[in-house]
């Protein structure tokens, strides 16, 4: 099978692209380098199945090129970061909103399975916890530049399942919650990456608000299988939605004790008000934990590694990054 990977060189975007390799398919990546790296895909260049191409989604003769030779599109390409977004709300939602718009019409021009990553983000502030995919959605003001990306994201399921409606394409939606693993980087604000780093620095872990906000963190490992068995179920899972993720969860303030116990740091922990830390006004989730039972129902999938696993991970990566070896 081909594969096309736009952002395959993010974080997400280069393990799916080395585990599709590692079983034998052939992967192109589309990428245009904005928050992913050349040297998450360094390793995977080495493959005479991997091709790489530096571009945007809006360089539609590149985009038709490589849709046309592949059988599969992972579409990953996306605004990444509450930063970015707060910061540059009309790059992000643009890049979302074209960006999806070119590839869906690739991909209806060549009848690719196409398979596209959305967010728990669309929950936006709904506090019916566990989410599930059928739910009412309950987004902030438009006053608010953070509820501008889960606007563009549900814009483009919107398009999605319409092109799966009307013209039969066999697509099909995941809604990422937390992601954390090797090679995913604090700079846009994840906040897994930022609290290992700030403890082995042995700097203060900067908790925003009180804590006690919720997330659940799955390993990146468990969500690229959850994504390569909904790829491998085209007929059960064409026009449907799927929460990928882990269900436990943990508070923000537990998570940084975490992290500085099992680094063996000595950082104090700090709280910062929201409004220093992004932009006056701004508005978080409390909780956020998906129900996973319809990709459970839909593939077998469920997370193998518990936030002790994904957290030792991480140090270890980071430790060796930071000793020039990752
Ligand atoms: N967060 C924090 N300190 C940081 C970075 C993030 O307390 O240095 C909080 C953030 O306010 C949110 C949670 O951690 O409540 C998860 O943030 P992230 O940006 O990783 O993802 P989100 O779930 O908000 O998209």
């Amino acid at each position: 099978m081909q594969v096309l990977i736009t952002g395959g060189a993010g974080f997400i975007g280069s393990h799916l692209a080395e585990a599709l390799l590692d079983r034998g398919e052939t992967v192109a990546v589309l990428d245009n380098l904005s928050t992913g790296s050349i040297q998450n895909i360094r390793r995977l260049q080495q493959s005479s199945r991997f091709s790489f191409t530096e571009g945007a989604l809006d360089d539609h003769a590149a985009l038709d090129r490589l849709a046309g030779r592949a059988d599969a599109i992972l579409h990953l390409a996306a605004a990444v970061g509450v930063h970015l977004v707060l910061e540059r709300p009309t790059a992000a939602i643009e890049t979302n909103v074209l960006g999806t718009h070119a590839l869906l019409s690739a991909a209806r021009r060549y009848g690719c399975r196409t398979l596209f990553a959305s967010t728990s983000e669309v929950y936006g502030k709904g506090a019916a916890v566990p989410f599930a995919e059928d739910d009412d959605l309950l987004l902030g003001p438009p006053s608010r530049s953070r509820w501008g990306y889960a606007a563009s994201k549900l814009l483009n399921e919107f398009l999605g399942l319409a092109a799966h409606r009307e013209f039969g394409l066999p697509l099909t939606i995941v809604r990422l919650f937390n992601v954390v693993g090797p090679r995913q980087t604090g700079r846009f604000g994840a906040v897994v990456p930022r609290f290992v780093n700030l403890a082995l620095g042995g700097e203060p872990v900067t908790v925003y608000g009180d804590g006690a906000q919720t997330r659940c963190f799955c390993h990146v490992s468990d969500v690229v299988r959850a994504l390569l068995g909904l790829l491998d179920e085209p007929l059960a899972t064409s026009g449907e939605i799927y929460n990928v993720g882990s269900d436990c969860e943990v508070s923000i303030r537990d998570l940084a004790r975490q992290v500085v116990a099992r680094a063996g740091s000595a950082s104090p922990i700090r709280h910062v008000p929201y409004d220093e830390a992004y932009a006056p006004g701004f508005e978080d989730m409390r909780r956020r934990v998906p129900d996973i039972s319809k990709i459970k129902a839909a593939t077998g999938w469920s997370p193998s590694l518990l936030l002790a696993d994904i957290l030792d991970d991480m140090i270890d990566f980071e430790k060796a990054r930071l000793a020039g070896k990752g």
